[in-house]
């Protein structure tokens, strides 16, 4: 067992391009994390006492915690799961909480890697993304963890807002180097069907983001990477050589994970479940003792679709030897006719044992992958 995920599912408010489930109603915070200790309570012998290498307290914003709850948190899941010794523990957190007292406590508590949503370093495009922070407050987060010794910090940041020119984003990125930063993840903007933007479009009161300055972005993003102490390691990751997230690296390896709070998934090499997709489903979901939602068992197919769309979006790419290994060697040898004869050359490196994505070929990497998908009608 690889990882262990922690739903945390509120927030202060909500931004505008989110789609994800999560709450500004603080009012169950504590019976939430009540629940969480419950839930490990259940599922604690799925690891067979099997050591976990990371742990991730994602959201929603987990940082809206107070430390007690994170420490109850904490506390429950050692006296549940084991961990190895040098786990990697994040903990994503947005700049308005990341005051030096909070962060000296995160440290404390054992996290050791913090990814910090900023988003942009503008206060106008922190504005139109709905986002409580300023620019100026990010920066303070981020000398706040660093003073608190965190060493491994990551920062997120959005391109594509069509209210910042290439310019700008250009300097956001210098701005971002000069950080004492060991990893970012930079998103396209994108407009989710429950997202309040998608509603601002459709009522007219804003447009949609530019794909076409999204992919221009993405270059300049490419482009200075290329002259920063960071690399690419997959489409939206980028980190200092020896920083790459383990725990993100480690979904992007489909290796397994187990994933605890409302809506959370989880994988264990041969299905992936669910839990209840909101706090009142999930507070049924547990008192019922029940330890998913719903399951779906992964046919051949499916693990070989997963295994192509996962794998080029990463830089390291498809290694054919172990796609033969897993999915046998007729597959594998019409996996490579079809970028021999149908992807454009520039898009990806061929050498004797892999097949990879270029900066360029990353950027449509998803439609990529479609193209080399197998449908039930390729099962022989
Ligand atoms: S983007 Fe993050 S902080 Fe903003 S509403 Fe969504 S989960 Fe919360």
């Amino acid at each position: 067992m690889s990882g262990l995920y922690i739903h945390i599912p509120f927030c202060k408010s909500k931004c505008v391009y989110c789609g994800f489930y999560s709450t500004v109603n603080q009012k169950d915070v504590d019976k939430y994390v009540s629940f969480l200790t419950k839930e490990m309570a259940l599922r604690c012998r799925e690891t067979n006492g099997e050591p976990f290498k990371t742990v991730y307290f994602g959201g929603g914003t987990p940082s809206v915690l107070q430390i007690s709850q994170l420490q109850q948190i904490i506390d429950s899941a050692k006296k549940c799961f084991s961990f190895e010794e040098n786990t990697e523990m994040t903990i994503e957190a947005n700049p308005e909480q990341l005051t030096a007292d909070y962060c000296r406590n995160l440290k404390t508590l054992g996290f050791n890697r913090i990814s910090i949503g900023i988003q942009s370093f503008h206060d106008e495009i922190l504005q139109f993304l709905g986002r409580k922070h300023s620019a100026k407050e990010a920066l303070k987060a981020v000398e706040n963890a660093h003073n608190a010794d965190f060493e491994n910090i990551s920062i997120d940041l959005i391109y594509g807002v069509n209210e910042r020119n290439n310019r700008l984003w250009q300097n956001e990125l210098k701005t971002a180097f000069h950080l004492p930063i060991k990893h970012f993840s930079a998103y396209a903007l994108t407009v989710e069907e429950n997202s309040l933007l998608y509603r601002r479009i459709h009522q007219h009161k804003t447009v949609e983001p530019d794909e076409d300055l999204a992919s221009i972005q993405y270059n300049i993003l490419s482009e200075s990477v290329e002259n920063s102490p960071f690399a690419q390691y997959e489409v939206s990751n980028f980190a200092m050589k020896g920083w790459e997230s383990k725990h993100n690296s480690a979904y992007w390896h489909r290796v397994t994970y187990i994933g605890l709070g409302a809506s959370a998934h989880s994988y264990d090499g041969h299905h992936r479940q669910w839990n209840a997709p909101n706090l009142s489903s999930y507070f049924t979901q547990i008192e019922e003792g029940k330890t998913y939602h719903e399951r779906e068992t992964l046919s051949d197919i499916d693990q070989y679709n997963e295994f192509v769309l996962l794998g080029l979006r990463t830089r390291t790419g498809i290694n054919l030897r172990k796609m033969e290994e897993l999915f046998g060697h007729e597959r594998t040898v019409s996996f490579r006719k079809y970028f021999e004869s149908e992807v454009e050359s520039d898009y990806y490196r061929l050498d004797e044992h892999h097949i990879r994505l270029t900066p360029q070929g990353l950027w449509l990497s998803d439609g990529i992958a479609s193209g080399a998908f197998l449908t039930n009608s390729d099962d022989v």
